[in-house]
């Protein structure tokens, strides 16, 4: 391979493709990722504004962190990263899974189908009581707490946001998802999220091969067996060589 030959990702016919992605798949969307250099996400502290504690104690500080998410989260639009991967799963079919770390919703308006919010969604607010009832579309930016609504149980309603010290959703899924893959690939996360962090090493005991792609070595960098070093935008387009 000459020096300026574009990196490739291979998949063979018989691969399965488990794709893990973080905020830096959005960031050339404009949206802010959360171990910028100042460690701040959006310049909050995470702890003032995504914990249960937080909740507890300045539900109103929580919304207007969340409300300000969405109405940046609504105007952004899904750039040649999230494309890509919709491509991808368009050739691949049930050989795709997409589990994203991002709870905005630019793989969906890019095309993503077979895809999992470990983390939650900024469209959707769930009652903050473990009251059984599902999470509901609500795409609503409050300005006070007033305006927010209740659930038929009484409890207020809360972001459908995993909060740091709550467990993601759906985690057997994701468990199966990554022992079918054969390969797998992680998309602009720092590594520094768990159990998010240690999907690399669940795949490496299944054998699978592990890409990653960002501008930095993440730190898990070296459960990768290859790290495509770039923005993801700018390789992921162009990245795969899909056999039939
Ligand atoms: P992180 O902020 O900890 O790390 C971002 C990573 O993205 C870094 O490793 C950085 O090198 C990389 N990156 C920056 N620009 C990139 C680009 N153009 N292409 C590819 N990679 C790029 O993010 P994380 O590991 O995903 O953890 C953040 C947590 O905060 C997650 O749990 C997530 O739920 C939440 N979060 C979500 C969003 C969102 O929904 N868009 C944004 C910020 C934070």
């Amino acid at each position: 391979m000459g020096d300026h030959a574009p990196m490739k990702v291979s998949i063979s016919p018989s691969d399965r493709v488990f794709v893990l992605t973080g905020a830096g798949v959005s960031a050339e969307s404009g949206l802010p990722t959360f171990r910028a250099e100042d460690g701040l996400w959006a310049g909050y502290r995470i702890e003032d504004v995504c914990t249960p504690d937080a909740w507890r104690r300045n539900p109103a500080g929580v919304w207007a962190f969340y409300s300000a998410r969405r109405a940046s989260g609504w105007k952004a639009l899904p750039n040649p990263g999230h494309f890509a991967l919709a491509e991808l799963e368009a050739r691949l079919g049930d050989r795709f899974f997409l589990c994203t770390q991002n709870v905005d919703d630019l793989h969906e308006r890019a095309g993503s189908v077979r895809l999992h919010h470990m983390h939650g969604e900024l469209s959707k607010s769930r009652c903050e009581r473990e009251c059984g009832r599902l999470p509901v579309e609500d795409r609503n930016i409050y300005t006070s707490l007033d305006e927010v609504g209740r659930c038929p149980c009484g409890g207020r309603l809360r972001p459908h946001i995993v909060f740091f010290g709550e467990m993601p959703l759906e985690m057997d899924r994701i468990q199966e998802e990554i022992n079918r893959a054969t390969v797998m690939l992680v998309v602009g996360t720092s590594g520094s999220v768990y159990p998010a962090a240690s999907f690399v090493h669940w795949a490496r005991q299944n054998r699978a091969r592990t890409v990653y792609v960002g501008p930095e070595p993440p730190l898990n960098a070296s459960a990768f067996s290859q790290i495509v070093q770039g923005k993801a935008g700018e390789v992921m387009p162009g990245l795969f060589e899909v056999a039939d």
